[in-house]
This record gives C-alpha cells, structure tokens and sequence, in this order.
C-alpha cells in the first residue's frame, strides 16, 4: 500500500465561498504534491456510501445533505508522512478547536461545515482515493 498519500476533498461551502485556489495554495505552499484532483457533485448514494461509517451517529443525516448540496474538490495529495500532516494542516473537526493557521480555522464555519476533508489512516485515503478516482486519474 502507498503511504505517502492522502485523500482530501474541499467540502460544498468552502467551494460556495470561492476558496478553492486559496485552500489548494496552502495545500501546495505546506509542501503536498497533487496527484489527483477534480471538481465533482456527490448523489445522496455516494455521500451515504462515503460517510457510512457514521450512519449511526445523530449528524449523518445532516452530513449527507451538506456534502450533496453542490459541487465539492476531490484530490489525492502525497508527501512524507502526508495522512497526519494533513488532519494537522486543517486542524481540528470542530472550527473553534482549531489551531491558528489550520485551514479550517481560517475557512470553516462550523463543526458541520468545516471546509475540508482528510483521510485518518493509510488503509482510509486508499479507499476514499479509490472511492473518487480511476487508477488512470491518479499521477
Ligand atoms: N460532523 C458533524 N458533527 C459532528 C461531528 C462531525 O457534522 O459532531 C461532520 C463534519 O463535517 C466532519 C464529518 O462529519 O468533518 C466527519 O466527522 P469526523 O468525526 O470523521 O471528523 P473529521 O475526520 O472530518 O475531522
Ligand atoms: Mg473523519
């Protein structure tokens, strides 16, 4: 398995406010290589199937609306060590947790709606990469 990759997605309202080059800039300038990247729209299907490890949890009906509401970022970013220097590089789920400078304290507006996505674990950013991409997507 690759491990130097991550998966990431720029979430609905981070696309809605206009940040996609501000956030890929910072993805770039923190030293992350994007070898897969694309604009696309979740159906209620993929967004339920992407998040279905919280299907139990209170906000995932909420969730799946959110990330179904319009277009969202999708990019495979790799660099050493890149799954736990991304979840630093956003910073915490929750906005207001964040740390200064983490891209969801500067874009997120709520635990909720909280700009960005990245994947937790090597064996997840395979998967979610795979979730999005053809293998003949990914550079
Ligand atoms: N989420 C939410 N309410 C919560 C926790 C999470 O709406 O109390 C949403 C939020 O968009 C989050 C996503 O569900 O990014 C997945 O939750 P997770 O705990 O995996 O957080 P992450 O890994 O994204 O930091
Ligand atoms: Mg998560």
């Amino acid at each position: 398995m690759v491990t130097n990759r991550t998966f990431t997605m720029l979430k609905p309202d981070a696309v809605e406010k206009g940040h996609i080059g501000a956030i890929l800039d910072k993805i770039s300038a923190s030293g992350f290589k994007v070898v897969a990247l694309k604009l696309t729209h979740m159906t209620t299907a993929d967004a339920k199937a992407f998040y279905a490890i919280h299907s139990e949890r209170p906000f995932y009906g909420e969730l799946v609306e959110y990330m179904t509401r319009g277009p969202i970022v999708a990019a495979v970013l790799e660099k050493d060590n890149a799954v736990e220097d991304f979840r630093t590089l956003i910073g915490a789920t929750n906005p207001a947790d964040a740390a200064e400078g983490t891209i969801r304290k500067l874009y997120a507006a709520s635990i909720g709606e909280n700009a960005v996505h990245g994947s937790d674990s090597d064996e997840n950013a395979a998967i979610e990469s795979a979730f999005h991409f053809a293998g003949r997507e990914m550079f």
